[in-house]
């Protein structure tokens, strides 16, 4: 079969490569994928910036049918629509997976960076990873179920956004842009979101179909001031960092009101990054940094994808599996949301 391949360490070395179909095991089952979503982390393996572990397939946002159910398989069935959970390895006996944090277990192998992933035609996973896709779901618009799980696990679960809750979303990403529907889901007051330049031609033009508070391009207008004029200087409730970048989160403290959260989803590209840690400390500003998702915000996050919350077809555009590396640049560019591999 036809796989996508981080093959070396380094920056690069990735690649489509004919690989043998995976034999599910005990306990596994052999999923046929119909597409998988390129996520954030995906550009950070490409560029060796996200722990991988090579040679490995990549991705982990894909939807599929089951082809074939390994022994011991009594769940599930060929022909079954589903999504999966990327816990790959989590050792179910440690305290984290005794409490319902399998998702960061130091034992696991996430599917995509240490486990064979989903950009492929095959892949197998254990049966305790997976979910069923709900009837009135399009297969391939369930790929966006994986960055929904995050954001709900991020925003609803760990950072405990609250109805009425004033909210600043820092980059328009996928991620960015799930937050802001869920957010508006579940009641936020008011909603906030802020790009660059890079951003105008697609995703700040996306946004500002979602009927939000206010849509601030940086390098156009001043956000501290923008949220001055909306809170009466108060600043908001949430600050949601889904941006990565150093000028963002270097901000994130000063638009945030006294006593209020930063939810920061997702990785920056260095190591180190400033921070205004005094100013933080004299609001008693509220940090939160959540990694991966959980059991619940997958539940969550289908039920959302079926009340058309989340449309994917609103928030992707679809490249075969050959077309990765056009796929990969323009997303690093913003020139798309969210691009899906189809297979
Ligand atoms: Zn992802
Ligand atoms: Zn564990």
């Amino acid at each position: 079969m036809k796989a996508l391949v981080k093959y070396r360490k380094g920056n690069g070395f990735v690649e489509i490569r004919e690989v043998p179909v995976p034999i599910p095991e005990e306990g596994e089952v052999l999923i046929k994928v119909s597409a998988c979503g390129i996520c954030g982390s995906d550009i950070h393996i490409l560029h060796d910036e996200f722990p991988n572990d090579p040679p490995v397939i990549m991705g982990h946002e894909l939807a599929g049918t089951i082809a074939k159910v390994g022994s011991r398989v009594s769940d599930w069935s060929p022909g079954d629509r589903v999504v999966t959970e990327l816990h790959t390895a989590a050792c179910g006996e440690c305290k984290l997976c005794r409490t319902g944090n399998q998702h960061i277990c130091p034992a696991k192998r996430p599917l995509g960076s240490k486990t064979d992933g989903g950009f492929a035609e095959y892949i197998k996973v254990p049966e305790r990873l997976l979910h069923k896709v709900p009837d009135n779901v399009e297969l391939i618009d369930a790929a966006i179920t994986e960055p929904t799980a995050i954001c709900i696990h991020s925003i609803l679960e760990f950072g405990k956004l609250k109805p009425g809750d004033f909210v600043a979303i820092l980059g328009p990403g996928p991620i960015g842009l799930i937050s802001a529907l869920i957010a508006k889901r579940i009641g936020a007051g008011h909603i906030v979101i802020a790009g660059t330049n890079k951003d105008e031609a697609v995703r700040l033009r996306a946004v500002r179909k979602f009927g939000l508070d206010a849509v601030v391009n940086v390098e156009k207008e001043n956000l501290r001031k923008v949220i001055d004029n909306l809170t009466a200087g108060i600043g908001v409730d949430v600050v949601i960092e889904a941006s990565g970048s150093p000028a963002a989160i270097n901000q994130a403290v000063q638009i945030c009101c006294r006593q209020g959260s930063i939810i920061a989803i997702g990785l920056t590209q260095r190591e180190q990054i400033p921070f205004r840690w005094n100013e933080a400390v004299i609001k008693e500003t509220k940090i939160f940094m959540p990694f991966s998702s959980t059991w619940t915000s997958w539940e969550l996050a289908l039920q959302f994808l079926s009340e058309r919350v989340i449309e994917a077809k609103k928030l992707t555009n679809r490249h075969p599996l050959e077309e990765w590396e056009e796929a990969f640049d323009d997303l690093e560019n913003g020139r798309a949301i969210k691009t899906l591999l189809t297979v």
